[in-house]
């Protein structure tokens, strides 16, 4: 049985029937369209798949392989029996109907798996900082050409260039790039706005690499700031520093996200950062746990999560400065490795 699969199996009192895709290959290492994973709280599992996948089924080690039809849901529930829990964030309402169907009471549950699979193992940390490296090396070299004069989304399909030749097997997502006004959005979409001389321009952008992403953001200045815009940029990396050197093992994802909060609250610019301090990254760009003022969660050694605190001035501009790091028991080990003090490009 694989160290994954036992971890989880320690956590369950019911059987788990893992229909989350990233979750079942997470556990087992199979990469597949249509699987689900019973999982036992004694160890055993049972792979499901369709005939497609049979070949590859049978290499997982540690599980028992069932066949069942492509539309495998209602299969599966005539095979089960007792109670059985269900990944109920993941499964559609059609399928979980199909699986009811069947002879298992089914429990809805979430998150359990996303519990284990946030603790990052040291292969899975090596795999994180390897995309991490990659992300940083494609904004050196954007850094080294001109901005001012091209367009946001010129320079996002550049830098989407550039994370292909230093390594990505792809991009974590669709880079943002948001100069001047645009800025004051958080997740905005790289436009045709013309840089600017005078702005901030915000890059968030990441890698996948190896099955894993990086998730990193950095603002940088195209000269001549307004006193309000470098007012928010020193702020936001006060704020951003301030919860790199504090959050540790043990602290809640509120507590987390009140180191930054309370500094650029107390800078008056609470209003002005509208979202969670960070997220869980890892075999998904956003995962458990959550660093906010609604978390649930609290920081285990070996989480992997970002810390990016923002701040948003309609119509003026913003600035967001984002980290990957690794959870450990006194502090944090930053993966990110791009400068956070104020950079001019031309
Ligand atoms: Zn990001
Ligand atoms: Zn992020």
């Amino acid at each position: 049985m694989s160290a994954r699969i036992e971890a989880l199996s320690r956590r369950l009192d019911l059987p788990l029937l893992v229909t989350n895709l990233t979750n079942v290959y997470y556990l087992t290492g199979f990469d597949s369209s249509n699987a689900a994973l019973l999982v036992d709280p004694k160890g055993g599992a049972t792979l499901y798949t369709d005939f497609r996948y049979a070949e590859s089924a049978r290499e997982v080690p540690g599980v028992e392989v069932e066949m069942t039809k492509r539309a495998m849901m209602r299969d599966v529930g005539a095979r089960l029996s007792g109670k059985v829990q269900f990944e109920a964030d993941v499964l559609p309402y059609l399928e979980w109907q199909r699986l009811a169907e069947g002879t298992a009471e089914l429990v809805p549950t979430s998150g359990i798996v996303d519990g284990v699979r946030a603790v990052k193992d040291a292969e899975e940390v090596a795999k994180l900082r390897k995309a991490a490296r990659i992300a940083d090396r494609a904004l050196e070299a954007l850094t080294a050409e001109t901005w001012v004069g091209r367009t946001e989304k010129q320079i996002a399909w550049r830098l989407q260039e550039l994370c292909h030749a230093h390594g990505a097997d792809e991009q974590s997502f669709p880079s943002i790039v948001a100069s001047g006004p645009n800025g004051a959005l958080p997740h905005g979409h790289p436009t045709d706005r013309i840089v600017d001389r005078g702005t901030l321009v915000t890059i968030d952008w990441g890698v996948r690499v190896d099955g894993y992403y990086s998730d990193c953001t950095r603002t940088f200045s195209t000269g001549g700031l307004p006193a309000r815009l470098r007012e928010i940029y020193d702020v936001c990396l006060d704020a951003q520093k301030h919860a790199v050197a504090n959050i540790k093992a043990g602290m809640t994802g509120v507590e987390a996200d009140a180191l930054a909060r309370d500094r650029i609250s107390a800078a008056g610019y609470g209003e002005a950062f509208g979202h969670g301090l960070g997220h869980g990254v890892g075999m998904a760009v956003h995962e458990a746990p959550r660093l906010s003022t609604e978390s649930t969660d609290t920081l285990e050694v070996g989480h992997c999560v970002t810390i990016e605190p923002g701040i948003y001035l309609p119509g003026k501009g913003g600035v967001r400065i984002e980290d990957l790091a690794i959870v450990r028991e006194d502090g944090v080990d930053v993966l990110t490795g791009f400068p956070k003090d104020l950079v001019e490009v031309g």
